[in-house]
């Protein structure tokens, strides 16, 4: 049999450190990964057969869990007719009429390949748009890894370092790529001016544990940018068609001027998007004169995977999604009460986060990043791991239950044509398991 870790050594030798994306890499919890070989609903399998409940689920491109037979059949479907063929498809234009459709103030979106691409490509569209420079973000929000946005990022980025100021988060990134990038913190309103072309938000921040709005920021945020002419955009590659059918737009109220999405529209193949008003959206070329392009944007395996997931995406569902998170929250929290482990466990919808430590959620990074400092999360992480629940391993990433999938006899009535649902079940954690996390 092959082991993860003869795996994870030759994987080594021709990709640097082993992995693709430097969180799977385990540098911050230490050990080696488990190398997947499958996955089906909750559940993932290394190489060496081990099951695992899975609360990775691909960081939240996986929405309905692991090869669901829905998305599994439009992928299949969609590869028989070609997969790229560098001209417009109906599936782009259904996927973009329906991302249009569920997000208030949504008009015209661009499909492109990561949510990297879509926040990079929205800041150049907003800097086009405004004629302005500057661009605002907030310490511990991650907007993937273009160089104008890596500079206080959240994520992997934190890991290694205590983000400061607006310098760069990496080597290679010069100092003249952040130059216009003003790092502010979290959940507090600042005093913009009309330097600024756009503020950068994740409405509910998921990149430095979970970290929900405080009352009153979205809301700032919305009448600063007003006040002096500044874009307001949010960054829902986690939020977006998660926290509710029209995501943070639809659950806070606030409706941004641009947005950007990627990982569940998707349906976990590579995709992302950026939108707004159809006037915003008309200074990008071929209409204006803002440039942006990519062979495989609107990939038809990414859009047809995207269009089966939105397409199990309905109130009801979403509901369900949420009280299974719910109950996965408060369990875990009493877990950690019954074990005499201090611990904070926010949940915002079907997200949650796990904080080590006494006094209120996080609200920011520095109060995030002083529950990291304790360093419990590695012993949690490893703890769950072998009792056969996969967390991400790094301490500033969110859980990301899924549906749990089961076959029905009957056709569901919202959706007659089709003959699997998902449905939810109490999620398998068993309540035998002991928090390890506290032990110091
Ligand atoms: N924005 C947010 C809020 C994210 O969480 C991420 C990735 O986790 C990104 C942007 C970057 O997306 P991608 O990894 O697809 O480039």
């Amino acid at each position: 049999m092959t082991t993860n870790d003869e795996l994870f050594r030759r994987g080594q030798r021709r990709i640097p450190g082993g992995v693709n994306s430097p969180v799977r890499a385990f540098r911050s919890v230490g050990g080696s990964p488990y190398v997947v070989a499958s996955a089906e609903g909750a559940r993932v399998w290394d190489v060496e057969g081990t099951e695992y409940i899975d609360y990775v689920q691909s960081y939240g491109a996986s929405i309905l869990g692991h090869a669901h037979p829905v998305v599994v059949d439009a992928i299949r479907t969609a590869a028989g007719r070609g997969t790229t063929y560098g001209a417009p498809t109906e599936g782009e234009i259904r996927l973009a009429e329906e991302l249009c459709d569920r997000v208030p103030g949504l008009e015209q979106v661009r499909l492109v390949s990561s949510g990297t691409e879509a926040s990079m490509s929205a800041i150049r569209l907003a800097r086009g748009v405004t004629g302005r420079d500057r661009i605002v973000k907030f310490q511990g929000d991650y907007h993937g890894h273009s160089d104008a946005l890596l500079a206080g990022a959240g994520s992997g980025v934190a890991e290694g370092a205590l983000l400061s100021g607006s310098s760069p988060d990496s080597a290679g990134v010069t100092a003249a790529a952040v130059a216009d990038t003003v790092v502010l913190p979290h959940n507090v309103v600042p005093t913009l001016d009309e330097t600024v072309a756009v503020v950068c938000v994740e409405p509910v921040a998921a990149n430095m544990g979970l970290v929900a709005p405080v009352a009153g920021f979205l809301e700032g945020l919305r009448s600063e940018c007003d006040r002096v002419g500044a874009l307001l955009l949010f960054d829902e590659v986690i939020s977006g068609f998660r926290l509710a059918v029209g995501g943070a737009t639809e659950t806070t109220g606030i409706t941004p001027d641009l947005w950007c999405f990627g990982k569940v529209i998707g349906g976990g193949l590579p995709v992302g998007a950026f939108g707004g008003s159809a006037a915003t959206m008309s200074h990008l070329a071929p209409q204006g004169d803002v440039y942006q392009a990519g062979t495989l944007s609107g990939n038809p395996l990414a859009t047809a995977a995207g269009l089966a997931v939105l397409g199990e995406l309905h109130p009801e569902a979403h509901n369900r999604l949420d009280a299974t998170a719910t109950v996965l929250a408060d369990g875990l929290a009493k877990a950690f009460a019954d074990a005499g482990v201090a611990a904070r466990i926010p949940r915002v919808g079907p997200l949650f986060g796990i904080f080590f430590g006494d006094g209120a959620d996080p609200v920011d990074f520095d109060t995030a990043s002083a529950s990291v400092a304790l360093g419990r999360y590695p012993a949690f992480f490893h703890g769950m791991l072998e009792r056969g629940i996969a967390f991400a391993p790094g301490p500033y990433e969110v859980a990301f239950p899924s549906w749990l999938m089961v076959r029905q006899r009957s056709t569901p009535p919202w959706r007659q044509r089709r003959q699997w649902r998902a449905t939810w079940r109490t999620p398998e954690v068993s309540p035998s398991v002991t928090p390890t996390g506290g032990a110091g």
